[in-house]
């Protein structure tokens, strides 16, 4: 079900325009704001206000009379980009609903439909997603014969692991391997063999991995003086909103799409760089003046999201990283509580200290959906999302949710990707191999007869015996729908009616997949065209399975999201669970210097995220498979802390109120909001 948001209908234009935008700006981010020509970079911590500057510049511009078109913003989700857009309309005016923007990968994808026939591609080209790509890796590594089970030749996944690294930090696949794979580096030849092979079948294929979105857009643009030219006339004016988690192949394009004009504005905060496992490098941003010359830097140093007190353990946490830029940050917000540290003694304990709290809060006015709860990975809330439940709160859940991995939901995309470009051998061996008595060996036999016609339906629907009568029904579906010009909502319905009898086969849970596969019709309904459609599916899936989404249909819900999918999002009260050591840091980062600070970093942004209530939580006793210990200690960036900065509390199941450990900090009274979670002696 949609919800619905009222926004006015009209919009009075500002009679005095710019000034009245500036005006509610403060000095810095004003200049910011003004500055419409050359380069310029914004550096600043969180809560500076680097996003709404950056709207309020999106607003001057349109109103400075520069066609919305050809101002591009360039975001980390699609979301943020369609928020801003909308942000900067309420603002100003619909004008600025026209303003061009999204992620990297989907403006890539977007500019090489139009002009990738320069580096080879069909516009139709299909792009993977992570698993797809493995399986073409997989079946790369096994055609080469690599796949020998006596050598410790990596696997598919290690394999595209090496490869997207290579890519995404702009250095050879040789050199990758000896600095990070060490111990493949005696099949350094057969990786690039590999690398080569499955370069090679995606060209055959027009199968394009997330990579080959940002390096062939790099390719066209430096080989191809011509598109480049054509590109470079879209756009007057480009912004970047988190800088700090570009890598450097998007900070090439940048460059690139910036040519011949150079107005180009980029904000991030180094502290907050959290994508350092995808080859982002928080150096980036302090590289932007050299690749930009004559960059005007505008520093912003007050923060008006967060309490003083939030604020204070912010600074404190991200003052033990090893490297980064001095930059503490100030409060504009009147005071409020010390932020929280709350053990519990088990998972659950923790789950249900939570709801009592989210109910209190909000007995206590605060909207649910200015709730949210953050946590390092999605496995965390699972407990978590039963005690909601159960507590009648309803939620949403951002991020780690694998809807579009969901395999029900894959066979209905490999159905339309065929439908899209039949040339794309992944998806029909899904499809082919969803039909009874088709393995992979059939499947590969019937993808023969099909590739190399000039029109494969033709050859669908004629097929040689013995799979005359077997394929006829696929045939009829398809044919028809491949030469329609239906849009993709009734594709999907069409495909859906024909794959739900194999649903059915395949799964026991079959009603909860069908609601799911519901969701693939109503995505469908808001695009005109297949194309754009499967290239939004493949970048940016849909946030939750409708399995996963409690608060269908409900107004104010709260959010549960990975620390990663909240980034430059703010809410009124903000728990931070699982923070235990261990976890948080995961026991994995404590490897490297890089890995510890990079986790510092992600709970920075985590606790960055609140404006007034900050709650951490911890369980103990928790015992940890991968290294046979038990975990019982709060995560090392938020431990030791002085009870003025972070108040350290113990659960107990009984009533009477206690703290753990320290000894300033709030007296615990009788009148105590929390009293009945916390026992006198921490008694557990
Ligand atoms: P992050 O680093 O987390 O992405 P940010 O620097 O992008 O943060 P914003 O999200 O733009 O910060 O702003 C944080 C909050 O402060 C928002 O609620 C915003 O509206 C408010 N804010 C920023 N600047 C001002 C200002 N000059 N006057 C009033 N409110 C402001
Ligand atoms: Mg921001």
């Amino acid at each position: 079900m949609k919800s619905y948001r009222l926004v006015p209908m009209t919009h009075t234009p500002r009679a005095d325009g710019t000034a009245a935008l500036l005006a509610e700006l403060n000095a810095e981010q004003a200049e910011a704001a003004r500055t419409t020509q050359g380069p310029l970079l914004v550096i600043a911590g969180a809560g500076t206000g680097k996003t709404r500057t950056l709207i309020y510049r999106t607003a001057v511009l349109v109103d400075q009379g520069i066609a919305p078109e050809r101002i591009l913003l360039l975001t980390f989700t699609r979301r943020a980009a369609e928020e801003m857009r909308q942000r900067a309309g309420l603002l100003l005016d619909t004008r600025c609903d026209r303003v061009s923007g999204g992620t990297f990968h989907a403006t890539c994808a977007g500019l090489l439909r139009r002009f990738g026939g320069a580096v080879g591609l069909d516009p139709a080209f299909t792009i993977m997603d992570r698993a797809d790509a493995e399986e073409v890796v997989g079946y790369v590594r096994a055609e080469l014969n690599l796949g020998d089970r006596s050598r410790r030749f990596p696997k598919k996944k290690a394999l595209l692991d090496i490869l997207s690294k290579a890519v995404n930090r702009d250095v050879a696949v040789a050199d990758t391997v000896a600095e990070e794979y060490p111990h493949f580096l005696e099949y350094v030849g057969d990786i690039e063999r590999v690398a080569g092979a499955y370069r090679e079948q995606k060209r055959r294929r027009q199968l394009v991995d997330y990579d080959d979105l940002l390096t062939l857009t790099v390719q066209l643009l430096e080989r191809h003086p011509h598109e480049r030219e054509r590109v470079g006339a879209l756009f007057s004016h480009i912004m970047v909103d988190e800088y700090q988690d570009t890598n450097r192949l998007q900070a090439r394009l940048v460059r690139l799409l910036a040519n011949g004009h150079d107005n180009v504005m980029a904000v991030g905060d180094d502290a907050q760089s959290i994508y350092r496992f995808r080859g982002a490098c928080f150096r980036n941003i302090m590289d932007f003046p050299r690749e930009f010359p004559g960059t005007r830097l505008v520093k912003l140093t007050r923060n008006y999201r967060s309490t003083p007190e939030v604020l204070h353990l912010a600074n404190r946490v991200i003052a033990g990283a090893r490297e980064r830029y001095e930059k503490d940050l100030t409060s504009t917000c009147g005071p409020g509580d010390v932020p929280a540290l709350i053990c519990a003694p088990t998972e659950n304990m923790q789950s249900r200290f939570v709801c009592q709290r989210i109910l209190e809060l909000h007995e206590a006015g605060v909207p649910l959906h200015e709730v949210a709860v953050l946590f390092r990975s999605a496995y965390h809330t699972f407990d978590l999302e039963v005690e909601l439940a159960r507590h009648h709160l309803p939620f949403t859940k951002r991020g780690g949710l694998k809807f579009m991995e969901t395999a029900h939901v894959k066979d209905v995309v490999a159905y339309l990707r065929v439908l899209g470009n039949p040339h794309d051998a992944i998806s029909w061996g899904r499809v082919l191999r969803l039909h009874a008595g088709i393995g992979e060996v059939t499947a590969q036999k019937i993808f023969g007869h099909l590739e190399d016609r000039a029109d494969p339906w033709a050859a669908l629907l004629a097929m040689p015996a013995p799979w005359t009568e077997r394929l006829r029904p696929l045939g009829e579906v398809l044919a028809p729908l491949a030469r329609s010009q239906k849009p993709p909502a009734d594709m999907a319905a069409a495909v859906i009616e024909y794959y739900t009898p194999q649903l059915k086969a395949q799964f026991d849970d079959y009603p909860k997949r069908i609601k799911d596969l519901d969701q693939v019709v109503a995505v469908a309904e808001r695009y005109a065209a297949l194309e754009p459609f499967l290239t939004d599916l493949a970048l940016e899936p849909p946030e939750a399975s409708v399995a996963g989404t409690e608060a269908e249909g409900r107004d104010d819900h709260l959010i549960l999201s990975t620390i990663h999918s909240a980034k430059g999002l703010e809410w009124q009260a903000v728990f931070v669970i699982w923070a235990v050591d261990g976890r948080f840091p995961s026991a994995y980062a404590e490897g490297s210097d890089e890995e510890l600070d990079e986790e510092r970093r992600l709970m920075y942004v985590a606790l960055t995220r609140a404006k007034r209530h900050l709650t951490i939580t911890y369980p103990i006793n928790v015992y940890d498979r991968a290294t046979g210990m038990v975990l019982s200690k709060p995560s090392r960036f938020v431990a030791g802390l002085p009870a003025e900065v972070l108040e350290p509390w113990a659960l107990a199941d009984d009533a009477g109120p206690a703290r753990a450990g320290g000894t300033a900090g709030r007296a615990a009274g009788a009148d105590d909001e929390w009293g009945e979670y916390f026992n006198q002696d921490g008694g557990w």
